[in-house]
């Protein structure tokens, strides 16, 4: 019998978790189990900074982006001392189900409590949405949306002035908003980690749009493969085109989630305490062909959520 579960957030945040905190909550109180938050992740399970949650505190948050319980990183909950003091710290407090909202290096940290006894689920939460068992984590939709409208902007004001930029996003290993974003921007080229990038391919899509008549450009670049300022460098220096550039930055997690997110979050926060109230531990929720599904925490990282080839190639046939 579930008494009393913690929820915490952890590593990168992203918009959505707080509606999967307030869904998690929810469920919980729903089927007469207190809740505990702990706040800044790892770091606040080590100091064990627990707040009791009940209805009237996860009120008014479902649309709110950030996480209310804050995220932290933490160096010392990666040792044995700092595990071991995790997993005490939870049975003190009585803890026998603990819910770990966060990405690939949060859910790590899960299976490391679950190794140590701890009956742990994890809920996908990153812009980045490279994680397995998903097809979608909390947070990229909203990412991609705010990444859609800054481009459709800088689209704007580029027709106007006949200007050339190169916007850089979010994604050091992932391509997945520089991609998505891309494409439903019509953007010149995409520039992502999976693939790499060629300068005489990105120079024969200038000259090209050139040639027909066309002065303005889009290429969007995801941070791990380079900056937007050293692409920028070696078009003007092998093609002569000058570019502009804009980061986009930390403005790509935040804002108040979509309404798939939304939803995502809030089947997936239930989800998570559904597979605690089965026995279900050591796993995570994920949302696979429309439906609430499980993986064990492991097959997130060893399935990682890799882009979709055929969408990279239709990008590249419909910017033609
Ligand atoms: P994200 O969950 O967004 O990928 P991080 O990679 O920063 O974020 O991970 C969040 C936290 O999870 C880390 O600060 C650390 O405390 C914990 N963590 C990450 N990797 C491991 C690991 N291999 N073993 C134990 N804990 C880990």
């Amino acid at each position: 019998m579930l008494k009393r579960i913690a929820v915490l957030t952890s590593g990168g945040d992203s918009p959505g978790m707080n509606a999967a905190i307030r869904a998690a909550v929810r469920t919980a109180i729903y089927n007469k189990i207190d809740v505990y938050g702990i706040k800044r992740g790892y770091a606040g399970l080590l100091e064990k900074d627990f707040v009791p949650l009940d209805l009237g505190s996860v009120g008014g948050i479902l649309q709110r982006g950030g996480t209310i319980l804050e995220t932290a990183r933490s160096e010392k909950f990666k040792t044995e001392e700092g595990l071991q003091l995790a997993v005490n710290n939870l049975r003190e407090e009585k803890i026998d189900g603990l819910v770990v909202i966060g990405g690939d290096g949060s859910f790590r940290g899960a299976l490391a409590l679950f190794e140590r006894g701890v009956p742990v689920v994890g809920v996908p939460a990153t812009i980045d949405n490279d994680i397995g068992g998903t097809h979608f984590t909390i947070g990229f939709d909203t990412a991609v949306n705010t990444v859609i409208e800054a481009l459709d902007k800088l689209r704007d004001t580029a027709s106007s002035h006949e200007r050339m930029f190169i916007v850089e996003v979010m994604g050091r290993e992932s391509g997945w908003i520089a991609l998505t974003a891309g494409l439903a921007c019509g953007a010149e080229s995409i520039l992502i980690p999976e693939i790499g990038y060629d300068i005489e391919e990105i120079l024969v899509r200038l000259r090209r749009g050139r040639n027909r008549g066309k002065t303005h450009s889009l290429i969007v670049v995801a941070e791990g493969v380079a900056s937007a300022s050293e692409i920028k460098d070696q078009i003007w220096d092998a093609g002569g085109f000058e570019m502009r550039v804009v980061v986009l930055g930390h403005i790509q997690r935040g804002g108040s989630p979509t309404a798939f997110d939304r939803m995502l979050a809030s089947r997936l926060g239930a989800g998570a305490v559904d597979l605690l109230l089965n026995g279900e531990v050591g796993k995570m929720v994920g949302w696979e062909n429309e439906r609430v599904v499980s993986h064990t925490l492991e097959y997130s990282w060893k399935h990682k959520h890799t882009i979709d080839k055929e969408l990279y190639t239709l990008a590249g046939v419909l910017s033609i």
